[in-house]
């Protein structure tokens, strides 16, 4: 037997149906250009993560840790300096004591915004938590409850921004202006950092004091450049997502002008404490190592969703980004149009996970989202997901977002696991 017989009968066993193995040879074979673009960035911005590491001097004594208060972790300082290379910014707050994307973003904002501004948002509804931090969604603690009010621009029905609509909203008390990259759980486009910076200097040409921060969550490593390339003044990502390359197991980053990466850590930690303090706790080798991995990983993910696209496409559903779009971040829609196949869908993801494949997810009241959610992950750090992952809220038209895959290879079996699921279902309700 050849190995690619034997990796199909390998499929055969893992319980995936003749015609999505075919399919899935039929689509390699058709994406096989474009995977080759695909490896070219992965290959830039490694070197890009190798050149700051060398830059800063990275030696075995920053894969070394801190307790109690962690003064003088040289090794969490130069990982900072390294990100600060590498999004080409004059500091940055990389922390275990970050909980996640929605604390780092949380920290960003507060630590940045006074009672009486306003926060903006020119490309419509942020993310579902981000709306309990900002008290669109009443929440305790929100910025609401700090005087700190908001107001936003939607995209137009287009996807394009609303100029005249922007330059409306930003008034004498707009402070800051988030843009979110990635689509999150909304039905509109990613923006490429190319748009995001027209964006910017458009913002800037009205109120050239704002600060312009970005979600880049799922967007480290997508493209050569990152937001803070084109005129960003705050980025901030999660380390469970792409920078943390499925290695760091915990963690923030918010990256920027000093005065702001400060003004964000004076709210982590505390005031005239900031970045001075916080032990990494044995965290600095994974840290370091996983933005190591961060290219080629979120490289991989970003063929798993593309697949993704055309497995759907070819079954009749709705793929967004479609399968021949351009990709500015590794999250994948697809339109199942029914509770039952979202279920099954997530159910394929599961079964095709290293850790807890025999489990069944099911949908349940998640903290901080006002709709059920379903979530698929096997994962080796619970929730990451850049890991193989697939989540959807119950509301229609049943769109499961699908991410993540440390590994392409194991991407694409979860894909097809997925699919023969979808299929296995619509046959038994004919
Ligand atoms: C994931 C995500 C967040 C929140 O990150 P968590 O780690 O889930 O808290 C915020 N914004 C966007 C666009 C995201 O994708």
């Amino acid at each position: 037997m050849d190995t690619n017989e034997l990796i199909n009968e390998t499929y055969r066993k893992m319980g995936i149906s003749e015609r999505i193995i075919q399919m899935s040879e039929e689509i390699i074979a058709e994406l096989k250009d474009r995977f080759e673009v695909l490896d070219k960035t992965a290959e830039y911005n490694q070197l890009k993560v190798i050149a700051a590491m060398q830059k800063n001097n990275v030696s075995d004594a920053h894969l070394g840790t801190s307790t109690g208060y962690g003064y003088n972790d040289i090794g969490r300082d130069t990982l900072e300096s390294v990100y600060a290379d590498i999004f080409h910014t004059e500091s940055a707050l990389v922390r275990a004591q970050i909980t996640c994307g929605t604390h780092a973003l949380t920290v960003a904002l507060a630590g940045n915004l006074r009672p009486g501004d306003e926060l903006f948002s020119p490309v419509g509804l942020p993310y579902d938590t981000l709306q309990g931090i900002i008290g669109i969604r009443e929440e305790k603690g929100s910025l609401k409850e700090y005087g700190i009010t908001y107001a936003q621009a939607d995209l137009k029905d287009d996807g394009s921004f609303d100029y005249d609509a922007i330059r409306k909203g930003i008034n004498e008390r707009t402070r800051l202006v988030t843009i979110q990259r990635s689509k999150g759980y909304a039905s509109r486009p990613t923006l490429s950092v190319e748009r995001i910076g027209e964006l910017i200097s458009f913002i800037k040409g009205i109120k050239s004091d704002v600060i312009c921060m970005v979600d880049n969550c799922y967007g480290e490593f997508i493209e050569t450049i990152e937001p803070s390339d084109v005129g960003a003044d705050l980025v901030v990502g999660s380390l469970i997502k792409n920078p943390g390359g499925g290695l760091a197991p915990v963690g923030g980053y918010i990256c920027g002008k000093k005065e702001y990466v400060d003004n964000a850590a004076y709210r982590l930690t505390a005031p005239g404490l900031g970045k001075e303090l916080g032990a990494s706790l044995g965290v600095n080798t994974s840290f370091y190592q996983g933005l190591f991995m961060s290219p080629t990983v979120s490289s991989g993910a970003l063929k798993g969703a593309i697949f993704a696209a055309s497995m759907f496409e070819r079954l009749g559903y709705t793929a967004r980004p479609s399968a021949s779009e351009e990709r500015y971040d590794i999250i994948q829609a697809v339109d199942l149009l029914s509770a039952e196949r979202l279920i099954a869908f997530c159910k394929g993801i599961q079964a095709a996970a290293p850790v807890d494949s025999f489990v069944t997810p099911e949908p349940w009241d998640m903290p901080g989202y006002d709709s059920q959610v379903i979530m698929a992950a096997g994962a080796f750090v619970a929730g990451s997901s850049i890991e193989l992952s697939a989540d959807g809220p119950l509301r229609d038209p049943y769109t499961v977002f699908f991410q993540g895959g440390l590994t392409w290879y194991h991407a694409r079996l979860g894909i097809m696991k997925a699919a023969s699921e979808v299929l296995q279902l619509d046959s038994n309700m004919l």
